[in-house]
């Protein structure tokens, strides 16, 4: 009689970068494994990104508020996911509270790293190498759980990819007013999740977007409902020049805008590994956070970033209060780095 395939479930990190930072470990978890089954449990914002990855079976929505212990519904979730049984669960998130889903569903072996002294949580413990400015590349921390502690998984790893119908690409560029081919569609991603530090001013992606519509560009800026402010600020220092659909998205949606898209710009943020995950051509701009550390994975990204004797400071404001990482970076260096990835007219010579 031949065993049945492993059943893997992944407690799925709350952010959508890192959800598409983890996408190496679920491809290398595949490549190993080409029979498992693999579920991602994942809050309800980060659900449409993981349904557009391949290596992942199902995912099931963890209705829980952002930070909330809620010990009661993780305990039911728990419960109803007995019936699945699961050989094993990966936790991503640090939290302690991200692990009690595995516990309560009864899952054996139950592996991450220590994160909040989870020792009486996960089966399996990995310890994450000491924090430094230097940072370990996320892609690894989390492909590190693919091996057992302590052996590194094997290199270069698999590039995240998203699965998006062509279709669906067109009726979304369609429906959110994108012009139609030979002319040129731009997304302008000036919002980042984590702190105004890594947001590059809204004058500089005013002057950018006026700069590509004067070349026949129609750009649009797209970000989350939080995002609408800054994208606001970027519509009127363009002189109108962009249009924002900022929090009038879905993110299914913001994911076929980009998969449209002739070309992204975008701060360090979700969108930008969106972009990569979607092999678009991109220029990413970075500010307080390091490339090293959290890159767009895509051969087709080229990394905008002064490398400051302050940078990276990882912090969400300046500290230093000039703010010169990105201050300093201009739009016409911005410009140079579109023309070098062939979107714009003729490259500058080198
Ligand atoms: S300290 Fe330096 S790297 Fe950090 S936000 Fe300020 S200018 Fe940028």
């Amino acid at each position: 009689m031949s065993a049945s395939p492993p059943r893997i479930l992944i407690v799925a990190p709350n952010w959508i970068g890192d959800a598409l930072m983890a996408q190496p470990l679920f491809a290398r978890l595949r490549e190993k494994q080409p029979t498992a089954r693999i579920d991602a449990l994942a809050p309800p914002w980060v659900v449409p990104l993981l349904e557009r990855m391949p290596e992942i079976d199902e995912v099931i929505s963890a209705p829980f508020a952002h930070g909330a212990l809620a010990l009661a519904a993780r305990w039911r979730l728990g419960r109803s996911l007995r019936g699945r049984a699961y050989d094993q669960a990966i936790v991503l998130p640090n939290s302690w509270k991200s692990a009690l889903v595995p516990l309560f569903a009864g899952i054996g072996l139950r592996s991450g790293y220590v994160g909040e002294a989870r020792y009486g949580l996960l089966s399996l413990r990995y310890r994450a190498p000491r924090r430094t400015i230097a940072r370990q590349s996320m892609v690894e921390h989390y492909a590190q759980l693919s091996e057992p502690p302590g052996r590194a998984p094997p290199m270069p790893l698999p590039e995240p990819r998203l699965r998006v119908a062509p279709a669906a690409a067109e009726a979304s560029a369609r429906a959110f007013g994108f012009a139609s081919s030979p002319a040129k569609n731009a997304v302008l991603c000036p919002g980042a999740e984590y702190g105004p530090a890594k947001r590059w001013p809204a004058e500089h992606y005013g002057e950018l977007a006026a700069a590509l519509a004067a070349q026949g560009v129609r750009v649009f800026l797209l970000g989350s409902a939080n995002d609408a402010e800054i994208c606001d600020a970027v519509v009127r220092a363009s002189g109108g020049a962009a249009r924002s659909v900022a929090g009038r998205t879905s993110l299914g949606e913001a994911i076929a805008l980009i998969a449209a898209a002739d070309f992204v710009v975008s701060n360090d943020s979700g969108l930008m590994h969106v972009a990569a995950g979607l092999d678009r051509p991109q220029v990413a701009l970075f500010g307080s956070s390091s490339p090293e550390h959290t890159p767009p994975r895509s051969r087709r990204a080229r990394v905008v970033w002064l490398r400051l004797e302050c940078s990276p400071c990882f912090a969400r404001v300046c500290p230093l209060g000039h703010f010169r990482c990105m201050t300093e970076l201009t739009p016409a260096r911005v410009l140079d780095e579109l023309a070098r990835l062939g979107v714009l007219g003729s490259p500058p010579s080198p």
